[in-house]
């Protein structure tokens, strides 16, 4: 598989790694090499779709919502190409995923109110009680993290 994708997307180097991550600054897909599963190879696509459409940066979660949801379209196009198929239900799990993550970054720390992120990356202010917070950067790779259990990767 990894070489069908590299004969599609000829500028990107595949390495191994600890998660399925897409890296704009080294224009490099890594992966898991262990997880040979079904859903080893979506997040396989979907870190190409990321490559294809050389996703390098956005400036608030929304942005990155919509460049995931582009990621998972441009996934299908080349699973199409190399006749797999990608569960539906899978897309829209990992989508589900990030938009928990986003909504709970949003959440002031000191009063719980939902805020809205600032222009500024990375940083929320609460129209409520007035405090502010940063948030870790959040990364293509985010909702591909593995975890060992039980000694099985899986991705969350
Ligand atoms: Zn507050
Ligand atoms: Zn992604």
């Amino acid at each position: 598989m990894i070489d069908k994708l590299s004969s599609i997307l000829t500028d990107v180097k595949f390495i191994p790694g600890d998660r399925f991550c897409w890296s704009p600054k080294e224009q490099t897909i890594s992966y898991l090499p262990d997880n040979t599963e079904e859903d080893g190879s979506w997040a396989l696509l979907h870190e190409s779709g990321h490559a294809a459409l050389n996703h390098l940066v956005y400036t608030t979660d929304y942005e990155l919502l919509r460049m995931e949801i582009e990621a998972w379209e441009k996934a299908k196009e080349i699973a199409n190409k190399l006749n797999i198929q990608i569960s539906e239900e899978h897309i829209q799990d990992c989508l589900d995923s990030y938009r928990d993550w986003l909504y709970s970054r949003s959440i002031c720390p000191k009063c719980k109110v939902k805020t809205l992120q600032n222009d500024h990356q990375n940083v929320y202010s609460c129209f409520n009680c007035h405090a502010c917070w940063q948030v870790s950067p959040s990364r293509f790779c985010r909702s591909y993290r593995s975890l060992k259990e039980n000694d099985q990767v899986i991705l969350i």
